[in-house]
C-alpha cells in the first residue's frame, strides 16, 4: 500500500490535548461551547468545527480509576465508504488525493441531509460531520495542505509525547509493529486497530472498547460496508 498514514500510539497519550487545539488552529475553526458533564473531555463529540478530538474515558476497575485517551480523527479509508456512498448519491462531496491517500471532503459542495445521514452511516469509525446552515460537509483532512509542502500535519508536529505519527505507509506500519512487539510483554492485549483498512493506524493497550465505541471495527463489518457503499455506486451507474 503507497501513500501516507498516522500511527498513533495510544501508550503515549498524556491527553495534553495539543493535537486538538494545533488542529483547530491550523484549520482556523471556531471553538465550540463547552460546559461541564462530570468530565475532562471537550467538547462531548467530533462536531463540523472539531475534527480532532482527544476522548477521555474514565473507567473504575480494580478499586481504582483508570483512564483511556483515544485521540480521534478520520482513519483515511485505503477503500473509503464514505466516498463511495457519496459517488453513487452523484456528489461530488468527498475526494481522495491519489499521492497520499488523504480522504478529502470538498468544502464547495452542498450535501442534502439524507445524503448525509447515509454517507455518516456508511462510515465504520462514526467520522464525518455535517453543517445544517451550510449543508456542508467536515472532518479531517490529514492538513493535505501542509502535507503538499512536505509539512507535518498540526496535530502531529504539535505532539510532544510521540503518540501522533505521520510518514510513508510501510514506514508507519512497521512503527506500529516494533512499538507492539514492545508493550506486548506488559499489556497482553494490546493490539494494532484495523491496520489492513486505514491510513490512521491506532495502537491500543486495552480492550478497544474502553477507549471508544467506535475504536475499533470488527474487519469483516468493514468489508461488508466497503461492498455496501461499492454496491450503490453500480445500482446508481
Ligand atoms: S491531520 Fe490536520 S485536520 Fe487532521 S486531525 Fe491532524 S491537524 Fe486536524
Ligand atoms: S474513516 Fe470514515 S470518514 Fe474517514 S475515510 Fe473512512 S469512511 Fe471516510
Amino acid at each position: 500500500m503507497k501513500g501516507k498514514s498516522f500511527f498513533i500510539d495510544t501508550s503515549k497519550c498524556t491527553a495534553c490535548r495539543g493535537c486538538q487545539v494545533a488542529c483547530k488552529q491550523w484549520n482556523m475553526n471556531p471553538a465550540t461551547k463547552t460546559y461541564q458533564r462530570g468530565t475532562f473531555q471537550n467538547p462531548e463529540d467530533l462536531n463540523f468545527s472539531t475534527f480532532k478530538l482527544v476522548r477521555f474515558n474514565e473507567l473504575f476497575e480494580n478499586n481504582s480509576v483508570k483512564w483511556y485517551f483515544f485521540a480521534d480523527q478520520c482513519r483515511h479509508c485505503v477503500e473509503p465508504p464514505c466516498k463511495f456512498t457519496a459517488d453513487s448519491l452523484g456528489s461530488k462531496a468527498i475526494t481522495r488525493d491519489e499521492a497520499t491517500g488523504a480522504v478529502l471532503y470538498n468544502p464547495k459542495v452542498k450535501v442534502k441531509e439524507a445524503d448525509f445521514k447515509a454517507i455518516r452511516e456508511s462510515c465504520p469509525w462514526d467520522i464525518p460531520r455535517w453543517n445544517k446552515k451550510t449543508q456542508r460537509i467536515a472532518k479531517c483532512t490529514m492538513c493535505i495542505d501542509r502535507v503538499k509542502e512536505g509539512l507535518l500535519p498540526a496535530c502531529v508536529k504539535t505532539c510532544p509525547t510521540g503518540t501522533m505519527n505521520f510518514g510513508d505507509q510501510n514506514v508507519m506500519l512497521e512503527m506500529a509493529q516494533n512499538r507492539l512487539k514492545e508493550v506486548k510483554s506488559v499489556y497482553p492485549k494490546a493490539q494494532i486497530l484495523n491496520a489492513d483498512f486505514v491510513r490512521t493506524i491506532f495502537l491500543v493497550i486495552d480492550d478497544p472498547q474502553k477507549y471508544h465505541k467506535f475504536a475499533k471495527t470488527v474487519d469483516s463489518e468493514v468489508i461488508t460496508r466497503i461492498a455496501n457503499s461499492k454496491k450503490l455506486i453500480q445500482l446508481a451507474g
